[in-house]
């Protein structure tokens, strides 16, 4: 059965404000029962506050509009986001009295404050901990930001919560399963110029002699596009850049979104994703580069599966903006999503839904309503008169 997804287009007809995407954020809140849906709730607003430099994170405007529709709505909201990412948020415009209500940090001071969860280990991962903030709190919005990720391509409202609720041990773990499966033989590369001539084959930097093992090669995930370059040059089967590997990442993003949303009963939780200036990389990398896909509009669902496929369907209706992307990232491939093209084959965004879907957190079919659709303002036959 497919699930509601509500949309706003960033097109308009008209010059109006009404017909911009702020206006049709509150129809969307509108459709998903915001305010009916609050009263006497403790509402956790989780977003992406960005870092240092970032200014493509969820724009206040929108934000406050989210934190109003709470208030009138009888509900008690507080943002909350990761602890180095709050500190500091101010210098982005995020603060209490600009957003009208209160900005915690999502697992205290020192990211301590947790509970931990044994339900589902996963590769080296035995215990999920959730920021004490976010499980505290009684009804969810999940409020994202698309954009890039180096780690599977894409982020948005499942990466929100997959990695933005949990607190930083789990955060490295969850980076860390990309290296449960062994993928560096090092008794098929016994010649230590046949090494470092693999080192040097990189041109990402993405090899790196692993500092606690000489000899041995670690191999930043993030860094790496799957462009095969090291594979010609790596002695026979010493070196494998296997799916299985950069999977394991997004596997573990719906894991790590399960435990987070078993935390709250169904009809308490509700998603929208931002898709506006979307960058290569995460917002937490403390800048803004150029937005290397067009802006896609805003969208909002009680179904997290069928919004992040309705989100990924609309970012993928147009190419990448090439000369947008940084010189020293490369296209090497044009097929699949448009942020595939740019981080790899094996960080193909869509994976992540299918892990959710199957981990029952939703249903990737879904049906797009869009809360405002764009007129086609009638334009005079007549032809064009220059004025002179
Ligand atoms: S596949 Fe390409 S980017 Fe990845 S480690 Fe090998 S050379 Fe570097």
């Amino acid at each position: 059965m497919s699930s509601k997804v509500y949309y706003g287009s960033p097109r308009q007809a008209r010059l109006k404000a009404e017909e911009t995407l702020p206006a049709k954020l509150d129809l969307i809140l509108d459709r998903l029962n915001v305010r009916e849906r609050v009263k006497g709730e403790s509402v956790v607003i989780k977003l992406h506050s960005g870092n240092n430099l970032g200014y493509s994170t969820i724009h206040p405007i929108f934000v406050r509009k989210v934190v109003q529709a709470v208030k009138d709505g009888g509900g008690r909201p507080f943002i909350t986001d990761v602890d180095w990412d709050v500190r500091g948020a101010e210098a982005r415009g995020y603060t209490p009295e600009v957003l009208g209500c209160p900005i915690y940090p999502s697992a205290g001071l020192e990211e301590r404050y947790q509970y931990g969860h044994a339900e589902h280990p996963y590769k080296s991962i035995k215990t999920w901990n959730v920021a004490g903030m976010i499980q505290d709190a009684t009804f969810l919005i999940n409020f994202a930001h698309a954009k890039g990720h180096p780690s599977c391509g894409y982020g948005g409202a499942i990466k929100n919560l997959a990695l933005g609720c949990m607190t930083g041990p789990t955060r490295s773990a969850m980076h860390d399963v990309m290296h449960f499966e062994p993928y560096w033989f090092p008794e098929r590369c016994p010649d230590p110029a046949a090494f470092k001539a693999l080192l040097a084959s990189c041109p990402h930097g993405a090899l790196v002699e692993d500092k606690h093992h000489p000899g041995h090669i670690h191999l930043h995930f993030e860094e790496c596009n799957q462009c095969g370059r090291c594979l010609k040059v790596a002695p026979a089967g010493s070196l494998k850049i296997d799916p299985v590997n950069f999977h394991a990442f997004q596997e573990a993003c719906a894991i790590s979104t399960s435990v987070t949303l078993s935390t709250f009963a169904p009809e308490k939780r509700t998603h929208m994703v931002l898709a506006t200036h979307m960058t290569p990389v995460c917002d937490c990398f403390g800048f803004t580069s150029m937005p290397i896909l067009p802006d896609a509009g805003i969208f909002g669902s009680d179904d997290l599966v069928a919004l992040e496929t309705a989100v990924l369907d609309a970012t993928s209706q147009n190419p990448l903006l090439e000369a947008n992307v940084p010189t020293s990232m490369e296209v090497h491939t044009r097929v699949g999503h448009p942020l595939r093209w740019l981080h790899g084959p094996h960080k193909d965004p869509y994976l992540v839904t299918a892990y959710a879907e199957q981990l029952g957190l939703g249903s990737r079919a879904y049906e797009l309503v869009d809360v405002f659709p764009v007129e086609q303002v009638f334009q005079s036959e007549a032809v064009y008169i220059a004025a002179r």
